[in-house]
């Protein structure tokens, strides 16, 4: 986290492990002010170090800069050479220190003419909050493919990845920050800048797997029970950077509850299947507590292709449906049988215009120019939380 005081001094906190055991008591203390943003990262191997962990903290003219971004710039790699060459000097290998540098070197007087210039370099997926002074200001990109929103607390605003975190501190939704929008917030002021330019919208299709498990149950008029029981004191499989460290977290992370599964026929709905690791390891922990057969259902359709816009899909030769077909991936789970949502399907599920979602990781058409894969820097994901 960052903290900006009334005098627009910023002081900042940063910890690798999980929000509860970097945010005690002592840190919070020492994080004074009324402008503060925070960042919670995904990591993968190679780049789960302390230097990457954001905000961003920069002394800039115009005092303070802190940056936190949820997304990811497809061309990072290229601007990041540019700016090398010319002399810039990074202190991370994160794709979020490329816009740091640009807004340094824009020529434009007013920060906020130098932030525009700066996003105007960049292509990709960028949700920002970012301060200067003791302003903040808020930022989707011109197609939205991450959220962002905007809450009320007090006097004050919040923005936030995700609403649910504006229930948590009780704060009020306002509205979610659209596509393209550039909002400057200064005290109880929030005042709208001009939008981004316009380019087709396309926020990510992804959905939640326990609303599927919830209209499948529906729809195959099958009872729905909780036969894994979660253990949320134990981080996401998923930000694990080591196979290694997965496979052992799915043991601690899952309880199968073998009163409910001894002798059933049981159908699993998860929304994704990335490498297929975890969840054959789910399989074999649901045969362990006696499951007489296992169904697999999958809410989306294959993932044949990586993820450029901040959700942390491995290379395609990692994606277990970019290399395999229906029945190798079946026999690799374990399963009795296997079934993907077609990506029309997906569509449809998803509501409105299709062609406003982003399912390139599906279907393989990314709005976007991608980065070369093989040069492709693994940059990791995050939410923003203030
Ligand atoms: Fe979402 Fe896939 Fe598009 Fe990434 S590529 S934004 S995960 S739909």
């Amino acid at each position: 986290m960052v903290a900006v005081d009334g005098e627009g001094v910023a002081r900042s906190h940063r910890g690798m492990g999980l929000v509860a055991d970097i945010f005690g008591e002592p840190a919070l203390a020492g994080l004074q002010g009324d402008v503060a943003i925070g960042h919670t990262r995904y990591s993968t191997a190679g780049s789960s170090v302390l230097a990457n962990a954001q905000p961003i903290l920069a002394g800039y003219r115009e005092g303070p800069l802190a940056l936190a971004h949820n997304g990811n710039l497809t061309n990072a790699g290229s601007l990041r050479s540019d700016l090398v060459a010319k002399g810039s000097i990074f202190q991370t290998s994160s794709d979020s220190e490329v816009l740091i540098h640009l807004i340094a070197r824009s020529e434009a007087r007013e920060p906020e003419d130098q932030l525009l210039d700066a996003l105007e370099r960049v292509e990709g997926a960028y949700s920002l909050v970012v301060t200067i002074g003791r302003t903040l200001y808020a930022i989707v990109d011109a197609r939205g493919f991450r959220p962002l929103w905007l809450g009320k607390l007090g006097d004050g605003h919040v923005v936030t990845s995700e609403t649910c975190a504006l229930d948590l501190i009780g704060a009020t939704p306002v509205r979610e920050i659209g596509p393209g929008e550039f909002l400057r917030i200064q005290g109880a002021d929030v005042d709208r800048l001009p939008s981004l330019p316009a380019k087709p919208h396309k926020r990510c299709i992804f959905d939640s797997s326990n609303a599927m498990a919830l209209g499948y149950a529906e729809q195959a008029g099958l009872k729905l029970e909780h036969a894994l029981i979660r253990n949320h004191y134990v981080g996401r499989t998923f930000i694990n950077p080591t196979q290694a460290g997965r496979n052992a977290k799915v043991k601690i992370k899952f309880n199968p509850v073998r009163e409910v599964l001894e002798g059933k026929k049981v159908v699993v709905v998860d929304d994704s299947l990335v490498r297929g690791t975890t969840s054959r390891g789910l399989v074999q922990m649901i045969r362990a507590a006696g499951a007489a057969e296992v169904h697999f259902r999958l809410a989306s359709a294959p993932i044949t292709g990586p993820c450029y816009y901040g959700i942390d899909t491995p290379t395609k030769g990692e994606l277990i449906a970019a290399t395999h077909s229906l029945e190798e991936i079946r026999r690799h789970l374990g399963v009795d049988s296997l079934g993907y949502l077609s990506l029309d399907g997906m569509r449809r599920a998803a509501g409105g215009d299709s062609a406003e979602f982003c399912d390139a990781c599906f279907s393989g058409d990314y709005p976007t120019t991608t980065p070369d894969e093989t040069a492709r820097e693994r940059e990791p994901v995050s939410t923003i939380a203030v």
